[in-house]
C-alpha cells in the first residue's frame, strides 16, 4: 500500500483520523465510478443494449463480491440499500412489523447508534411491542446482562457488533448461539465492523446484517441488507414501483424474486459499481492485516496518549480502532476546532448515540489501516501544546 498514491484526499496534507464517520476512498473506486460514467453509463435491467448489458454485469459482479466478502450462502441474499440506516429500518418495518405481535420484546443496548435504535422505537409505538435496553458497564456490553433481561416474550436481539462511540466490540457470534437456542432472531449492524475484520455471516450464524459500503473505502449512497434467504422471502418491500414488479393490475401485484423486489426504482448504479473495486482493495490488503495493524495503531495511541496527564481516555479496555478523549477543561468541540486548525480531523460530540452509559460528549479519533505512526506522532505533539490549545480556545 502507498498511502499517498492509493488514497488521493490524502495529498491535501490532512491527517484523517475520522474514519467511523466515513472512510476515505482509494483511487481504484474512484476510476471505476469515472469508467461507468465515461464508458457504459446507462440504466441497469432495463435496456436491450450492450452498454445496459454490461452495466448488469457489473451489478451482479459486485453483488457477487460482496457476498464472498461476507460468505454469505447466495447473491440473493445480498439486498443493496442506500446505507446502513435504510437495511435496519428495511429489516425492521419489512421483517419486524409482520413477525411481531404485541407484547413481543425486542432486546437493544442503550449504546447502539440512532439508526439501530430509532426504528424499533417508532416499531414498538405502532405494534406495541416492548423495547428492553441492555447498558454497558464501563463501556462494554456484558452477555450476562443480556442473558438476564431474555425472557419467554423476547422474539429479536438487534444489536452492533462495533459500537460507534465506546469501539465495544461484541462477541455476536456466542449472542447468537444463545439466543437461537431459545427460538429469539439475531439482527447485527455491522457498520463499524465490516472493514475492520472479517465477518462471516454462516460462521456467525446471524439472521440480518447490516452495514454501509462509505465506511468500508467503498463509496456513498450504497448501503447491504444481508438476510437469511427464507427471512427475505419473508420480508416487504418498504418501496414500490419500477424494477420490482413482474406485473400488476387494479386487483393484483406480482413482486419479482428477492433481492431484486427490495431494489425498487434507478439505484445509485455508479456507486453499487466503484463499491466492487472498494472490496477488491480490502481482499488484497487482507482482513486479518487490516485487524491487526489497527491494534498496533490503537495501541501505540492509548500508549502516547497516556504520557500527556490531562487527557482523559474513556474507552482504554475496548478492542475497536476508536479511541475517545476529552482534556480537562476543554470543550470537546473546541478541541475538535483546535484540531482542525492543525489540520486534523476528528469528531466530537455525541456520535448519534445519545442514549448510551457515557453521558460525555467527547473528541473521537477513529483510526484505519492506512493511517500511521507518525500522524499519530503529530497528533500527540499537537496535543502536548497545552498553551497552544488554550490559546485557540480563548
Ligand atoms: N450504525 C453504526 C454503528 C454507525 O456507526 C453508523 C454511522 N455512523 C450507522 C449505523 C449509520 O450508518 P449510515 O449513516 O451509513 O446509514
Amino acid at each position: 500500500m502507498n498511502e499517498i498514491k492509493d488514497f488521493p484526499m490524502l495529498e491535501h496534507n490532512i491527517i484523517y483520523f475520522d474514519n467511523a464517520a466515513t472512510t476515505l476512498k482509494p483511487a481504484s473506486v474512484i476510476n471505476k465510478i469515472k469508467e461507468y460514467y465515461e464508458e457504459y453509463s446507462s440504466n441497469a435491467h432495463r435496456g436491450d443494449y450492450n452498454i445496459s448489458f454490461k452495466t448488469d454485469d457489473e451489478i451482479d459482479k459486485t453483488r457477487i463480491l460482496v457476498k464472498d466478502f461476507i460468505n454469505a450462502n447466495k447473491k440473493e441474499e445480498i439486498v443493496f440499500t442506500k446505507n446502513t440506516t435504510e437495511s435496519i429500518n428495511e429489516i425492521v418495518f419489512g421483517f419486524f412489523y409482520n413477525y411481531l405481535k404485541e407484547n413481543d420484546e425486542v432486546i437493544l443496548s442503550s449504546s447502539e447508534h440512532a439508526s439501530n435504535i430509532l426504528p424499533w422505537l417508532i416499531l414498538s409505538k405502532i405494534k406495541n411491542v416492548k423495547i428492553v435496553f441492555v447498558d454497558s458497564v464501563n463501556e462494554k456490553l456484558l452477555i450476562d446482562d443480556i442473558l438476564r433481561k431474555i425472557n419467554n416474550n423476547t422474539k429479536v436481539i438487534s444489536l452492533a457488533q462495533i459500537t460507534n462511540v465506546s469501539s465495544d466490540k461484541r462477541d455476536i457470534k456466542s449472542i447468537c448461539e444463545i439466543a437461537h437456542k431459545k427460538g429469539i432472531l439475531m439482527v447485527c449492524d455491522a457498520a463499524q465492523s465490516i472493514g475492520h475484520m472479517k465477518v462471516d455471516v454462516q460462521d456467525l450464524d446471524i439472521d440480518f446484517l447490516a452495514f454501509s459500503a462509505h465506511k468500508m473505502l467503498g463509496p456513498t449512497g450504497v448501503g447491504v441488507l444481508y438476510g437469511k434467504y427464507d427471512l427475505l422471502c419473508k420480508m416487504m418491500p418498504l418501496t414500490f414501483g419500477g424494477g420490482m414488479n413482474e406485473n400488476y393490475n387494479e386487483k393484483m401485484i406480482k413482486l419479482v424474486n428477492v433481492p431484486f423486489r427490495f431494489e425498487s426504482g434507478t439505484q445509485d448504479i455508479a456507486s453499487i459499481i466503484g463499491f466492487s473495486e472498494a472490496i477488491k482493495y480490502l481482499n488484497s490488503y487482507g482482513m486479518e492485516n487490516i485487524e491487526r495493524k489497527e491494534k498496533y495503531l490503537r495501541k501505540y495511541l492509548i500508549q502516547e496518549l497516556k504520557k500527556i496527564p490531562y487527557v482523559k481516555i474513556y474507552n482504554e479496555n475496548n478492542e475497536g480502532s476508536i479511541v475517545i478523549i476529552n482534556i480537562d477543561g476543554v470543550l470537546s468541540g473546541d478541541l475538535g476546532l483546535y484540531l482542525n486548525s492543525k489540520n486534523i480531523c476528528v469528531r466530537s460530540g455525541k456520535h448519534c448515540a445519545k442514549m448510551g452509559d457515557n453521558k460525555d460528549d467527547t473528541v473521537r479519533i477513529s483510526l484505519y489501516f492506512y493511517n500511521t505512526y507518525e500522524e499519530i506522532d503529530y497528533l500527540i505533539e499537537v496535543l502536548k501544546d497545552r498553551k497552544g490549545i488554550e490559546k485557540f480556545i480563548k
